[in-house]
């Protein structure tokens, strides 16, 4: 039960990584790359800090920034945003989701997601004294069931939130997800907020289909994206928001009151990133679908059991073979003894699911380069050898 901001307690991110970091272990937790993005980025931002870029921007975010996300989405999704009206920057995806829950939400309001989901989402509602309501995906497909998501609508149900590619699942919804969904927002009058913070992520030619491009949708989707991950520069913070104008009005009015706007250098050098063309992210998917096939194969030759990651730089896994801990215990253990960090998948829920289900779970992110995520399986190597 949360009645002050504490009882949060310290985000599993902070705590694992620290857990690592204290017991030398490989870290394959927290979702951030042990590498950096193209040095033209990181140029063009010190080349800003070097020019006259250092105060305030705008607190909608730089002009040209809005401009090239216009032509992003243009490209993407033939999607047309109106950069002034419809095009907003924010501190990450983590800012623009809690000025979307401030701006949109009051108390006694229900936002409906899907769980497991990230750990901002129960702050956000939380923030707004509204209600996150859980919608489970199944275990073993991590899809979910019309009838569940019809039977928790009730006239206090604003918004569906949607996570794809998902993290912690990997799950990329298909098309008659995305489309079951856009018929249950319009024939409720929801509301639909979409994070595809991991849009660049998508495997083995899957579709990736935006909420904002389905008949009758543009007009009630707020789409929610960041360029952490797409760049692999997760430290920068430079996330936006595709909405219509009478949602961005009032997510613009909260974000000026938070931080009132991004890094100026660094929106400077994410211009640069979005000018770069198609073989950037061609390459960048081609290596992570590297990444995700070894992490999986050597996980399942290790006989933990896994659902293949569909998008998204984690995989989630039953550790039910090598142990009985439930799954923060054997987090915290496998980090001291295996030296292998990973997130235990209980925290992805609301308590009382996390209770009842006793999760044997937990997630690994494969943001790393090859020879990290080569010692980390040789250590769980060891671990399932000696398990034996
Ligand atoms: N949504 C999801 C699903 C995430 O995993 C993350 C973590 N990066 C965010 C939002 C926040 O993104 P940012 O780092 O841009 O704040
Ligand atoms: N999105 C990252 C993850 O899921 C973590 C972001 C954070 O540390 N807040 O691992």
């Amino acid at each position: 039960m949360i009645e002050k901001w504490s009882d949060f307690g310290t985000s599993i991110f902070s705590l694992m990584t620290a857990a690592a970091n204290r017991s030398g272990a490989i870290n394959l937790a927290q979702g951030f790359p042990n590498f950096d993005g193209p040095q033209i980025i990181k140029d063009a931002a010190i080349r800003a800090i070097n020019g006259s870029w250092n105060q305030y921007a705008p607190s909608i975010g730089l002009e040209e920034l809005r401009q090239l996300i216009q032509k992003r989405y243009q490209i993407t999704g033939n999607l047309h945003f109106d950069h002034n009206k419809e095009i907003t920057v924010f501190s990450g995806a983590t800012e623009a989701l809690f000025c979307t829950f401030l701006a949109l939400f009051k108390e006694h309001d229900e936002i409906i997601t899907f769980s497991p989901y990230f750990d901002c989402y129960p702050a956000g509602a939380y923030a707004a004294r509204a209600k996150l309501i859980d919608v489970p995906l199944d275990p073993k497909t991590w899809t979910f069931s019309e009838s569940i998501l019809v039977s928790k609508i009730n006239p206090q149900t604003k918004a569906i939130l949607v996570n794809t590619p998902h993290n912690p699942t990997g799950r990329v919804f298909d098309r008659s997800e995305m489309e079951m969904i856009a018929k249950i927002a319009q024939k409720y009058d929801l509301l639909v907020i979409t994070d595809e913070v991991y849009e660049e992520l998508i495997y083995d030619g899957l579709d990736f289909v935006r909420m904002a491009t389905l008949p009758g949708m543009k007009d009630r989707t707020i789409t929610i994206s960041s360029t952490a991950k797409t760049f692999s520069l997760t430290g920068w913070k430079i996330g936006y928001i595709c909405a219509p104008v009478r949602f961005t009005n009032e997510i613009r009015a909260v974000h000026q009151f938070t931080v009132f706007c991004s890094s100026t250098p660094l929106q400077a050098g994410i211009c640069e990133a979005l000018k770069m063309g198609t073989e950037y992210y061609e390459t960048f998917r081609h290596e992570y679908t590297q990444r995700r096939d070894l992490l999986h194969n050597s996980l399942t030759d290790l006989g933990f059991k896994i659902k293949k990651s569909e998008g998204t730089y984690f995989l989630v896994a039953d550790y039910s073979h090598v142990s009985d801990l439930p799954d923060l215990e054997f987090a915290l253990w496998l980090t001291e003894t295996w030296k292998v960090a990973v997130i235990p998948t209980s925290v992805f829920y609301n308590d009382q699911i996390a209770a009842q289900k006793n999760l044997k779970q937990v997630r690994f992110a494969f943001c790393k380069d090859f020879k990290t995520l080569e010692a980390g399986i040789e250590n769980l190597r060891k671990l399932c050898t000696h398990a034996k």
